[in-house]
């Protein structure tokens, strides 16, 4: 055991992460995510609670961010009905994103943030398999919107890239692997489906720092004008399906969106697994217990 990790430290990030899943599967430990007994032998040290613990998000959210509204579902409902634009938050109502919608497979928080942490920090690239069918339950629901819906386009999905020494010291984009493995699922279940991977598209030109240490100001100047487009390799009006692990703010994915469009994308749809949601009590848009409420708040 100690000379596989003696030997663990010496190896490329990459090899590492391959030499780690024969030394968990060898020597089984705790779920690394809850700490509970595995009971079973596994390449991912992940019980199987924690792997089928991630539920979709079911929240009254932005139409085009995904931003959770202060709203129930009954009343976003109701007021749907009556806006043909959907509900929009603040930011995306008087900053409009230059991509068409967000869509996150669930809330960052708990298991899917854990299990997040592992495959970004772990060095733990095999989480990916665990995390890839959800993100493409996430793209599923956007693709019926994407032009290729009606006229067979192709859909060129692109990874949000990482700094070139970030990449080397992680041994991998995570993004990235996120996307293949969600795409490997969508190509066996949705054969009919032309989704193509073009990972060149995009480059990070500057070492930003991590957002999430950032308040929302901070965000928008650390990756403003942070990527750059391949532009020999992006055809003039295709549609561009941005694949991220999280989205807090959304500055990293209104900065690729306006790189992308500015370079000749037509449309771009983002989808991330993971979505940031602030905290918040839901109120009733409409609620009428409010105006009866003694008080007189209402
Ligand atoms: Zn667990
Ligand atoms: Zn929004």
């Amino acid at each position: 055991m100690r000379l596989l990790q003696r030997l663990a430290g010496r190896a490329t990030a990459a090899f590492r992460s391959v030499l780690d899943d024969l030394v968990t599967t060898a020597f089984p430990s705790d779920c690394r995510v809850c700490n509970g007994p595995l009971l079973r032998s596994t390449i991912l040290p992940i019980c199987d609670n924690c792997r089928t613990s991630v539920p979709p998000q079911t929240l009254a959210m932005c139409r085009i961010c995904s931003e959770a509204l202060d709203i129930d579902m009954e009343s976003a409902r109701f007021a749907s009905q009556f806006m043909d634009e959907g509900l929009l938050c603040d930011g995306c109502r008087t900053d409009p994103p230059k991509f068409e919608r967000a869509v996150a497979y669930a809330v960052y928080r708990k298991e899917l943030r854990e299990m997040i942490h592992l495959l970004k920090y772990e060095r733990m690239g095999g989480v990916a398999k665990l995390l890839g069918p959800m993100l493409a339950a996430a793209i599923l629901s956007i693709k019926a919107e994407t032009a290729q819906a009606e006229t067979a386009q192709e859909l060129i999905v692109v990874p949000v890239p990482l700094f070139p020494s970030k990449l080397r010291q992680r041994g991998y984009n995570q993004s990235e692997l996120l996307a293949k493995v969600a795409l490997a699922e969508l190509h066996r279940t949705r054969p009919d489906w032309r989704l193509r991977l073009q990972s060149e598209i995009l480059r990070r030109r500057r070492d930003t720092r991590s957002q999430f240490a950032l308040n929302p100001t901070s965000r928008y100047w650390n990756v403003k004008g942070a990527f750059a487009v391949n532009r020999n390799s992006i055809r003039p009006g295709c549609e561009v399906l941005l694949i991220d692990d999280i989205y807090t703010t959304g500055a990293t994915a209104r900065e690729c969106s306006r790189a992308l469009r500015r370079a000749g994308a037509g449309k771009v749809w983002v989808a991330t697994l993971a979505r940031a949601q602030t905290p918040r009590i839901p109120v009733a848009m409409w609620d009428e217990t409010r105006s009866h409420s003694p008080q007189g708040f209402g």
